[in-house]
């Protein structure tokens, strides 16, 4: 039977409008490539024609082994500053934009291969990806979505049946990757690094077009360009903090302008509460521990200003202060977000002075007594619903104290406590990325070729705020012997 190929309507302002941002170029041949995963529900929200994309047509697609018909495939440029040293060039080393589509809900969406060869940018690096990597992405990808949290996200995951050398040799693969946009604070960075306002200026304004079309309308759009990406960030922090999420490489190059989460390597979800927690192995100064990460996100905000100096104002000086009262407003930004996050999982629909505290007393008990941070707000709302005993056993004696302020608060909501342990429920997930579950799922794909524990873990994170009949082990911290989790870079 012959298949259609897959058709895109690729509409690539990209390509066609920021021409010196990147290197037209193509994928390696993969050998022997299989489809491991599809989201199909993705490829329906994007127009495309799930059957067939995931027809051999469609895989060759996925692939890089067919170019599909409009598609202008693309290397992207970018610098960053890593661990805090910069580098003027990174850009896609292992990444190829095929274009952009308009969703069906008309939002703009990037369409990119990741792992698909070498490109320009590659430096010593092979240009490909590891089944393991590739299958974290995926599934950290979705279960931030099913979270509700803005993310870049997966659409495919393809095998290629060639074997990449990492500290072993490892099965290849590909993951199609769905953005709104990939456009990251090291692209401003790239270009100001090199003295080419002119490129920061259109860039910007490309940004801006896409992202924050208001900010055209505001007094100084460059100066609302940071504002507005500003507040997406400060919303993302607080909702990456609010589930417990470590990105593990808060780069300037892995920071979107979209505010959308990008670039899943060594993240993590932490279990027991601890602000300072690490899972990457190559953090060794604890860079972006979980507490870090609102500041980090400001400093790589302070990167960002940074490249819009000469945009900003003719006057130097002026443009650096109006850019650093900028950077400097987002703490107070960040706050009111990350209590917009948190007050719902404490049943909080109003907002009082008190909160901050209420909530920081409940987080210095699990850190005190070293609990689970998704379990004890998930026994929170049970003990709304009227069964304590669960958040008792959690927080033990001296949580009482804290149970008689919080319950003193809720006497100021207006809601019945059965309206608010059903809203607490669904804000706070039954079902988070359990480390062990996630190492579980990608050992037997790479090393016994099974998937079926990766699918069965992506199932029951696509519905994470619902008790699922699976297995309670979906549900578990790690056993309190088990030796500290690591995570190492998805390269
Ligand atoms: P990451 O740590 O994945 O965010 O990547 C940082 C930079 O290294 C980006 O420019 C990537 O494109 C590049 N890179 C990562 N892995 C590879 C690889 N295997 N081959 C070529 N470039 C890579
Ligand atoms: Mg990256």
């Amino acid at each position: 039977m012959t298949q259609a190929a897959p058709r895109f309507d690729f509409d690539n302002t990209y390509a066609a409008q920021l021409e010196g941002f990147y290197t037209p170029w193509q994928a390696d041949e993969a050998p022997a490539p299989k489809l491991m995963q599809f989201n199909e529900a993705l490829a329906v929200e994007l127009g495309l024609d799930p059957m067939a994309l995931a027809s051999e047509a469609g895989l060759a697609v996925l692939a890089g082994n067919a170019v599909p018909e409009g598609a202008t495939p693309l290397a992207q440029a970018y610098a960053g500053h890593q661990f805090g040293g910069f580098s003027p060039q990174l850009g896609d080393g292992r990444a190829l934009m095929l274009g952009e589509v308009i969703d069906t809900n008309g939002r703009r969406r990037d369409i990119q291969l990741k792992g698909s060869g070498r490109t320009p940018f590659s430096r010593g690096g092979d240009g490909k990806a590891a089944v393991g990597p590739v299958l974290r992405e995926y599934l950290i990808g979705e279960a931030m979505y099913a979270l509700g949290i803005p993310t870049t996200r997966a659409l495919a995951a393809v095998s290629t049946g060639e074997p990449v050398m990492r500290e072993t040799m490892l099965p290849g693969a590909i993951l199609t990757r769905v953005a709104a946009s990939h456009i990251r604070v090291g692209t401003f960075q790239f270009f100001a690094s090199r003295g080419e306002n002119d490129k920061v200026r259109q860039l910007a304004d490309y940004a801006i077009a896409r992202h924050y079309p208001d900010a055209a309308r505001a007094a100084n759009p460059y100066l609302a360009l940071l504002e507005a990406v500003s507040e997406a960030q400060a919303s993302l922090i607080a909702k990456w903090m609010s589930v417990g999420f470590i990105h593990g490489v808060m780069n300037t190059d892995n920071m979107t302008i979209s505010g959308e989460t990008i670039d899943y390597g060594p993240c993590a979800f932490m279990d027991r509460y601890a602000a300072d927690t690490v899972f990457s192995s190559i953090d060794q100064t604890a860079r972006y521990a979980y507490a870090n990460q609102p500041a980090i996100a400001q400093w790589n905000l302070a990167r960002l200003a940074e490249t819009l100096i000469t945009l900003v104002d003719a006057d130097t000086d002026k443009a650096i202060e109006i850019l650093t009262d900028s950077v400097n407003a987002f703490p107070a930004l960040y706050g009111a977000k990350w209590l917009e996050a948190m007050r719902p999982k404490l049943g909080l629909a109003a907002a009082e002075d008190g909160d901050f505290d209420l909530i920081t007393g409940l987080l210095s008990l699990m850190e005190a007594q070293g609990r689970d941070f998704t379990l004890t707000f998930r026994h929170l709302a049970a003990a709304q619903g009227g069964d304590v005993t669960a958040f008792q056993a959690q927080v033990g004696g001296e949580g009482s104290a804290w149970l008689g302020a919080w319950r003193e608060r809720l006497e100021r909501e207006d809601a019945t406590a059965e309206v608010r342990a059903a809203a607490m429920l669904a804000v706070n997930p039954h079902y988070i990325p359990r480390n062990q579950k996630v190492e579980e799922a990608l050992n037997a794909a790479v090393y016994q070729d099974d998937l079926s524990p990766f699918k069965a873990l992506l199932a029951v994170l696509s519905d994470p705020f619902t008790a699922q009949d699976v297995d309670d082990s979906y549900a578990q911290p790690a056993p309190l012997d088990a030796a500290p989790y690591r995570t190492f870079c998805g390269t």
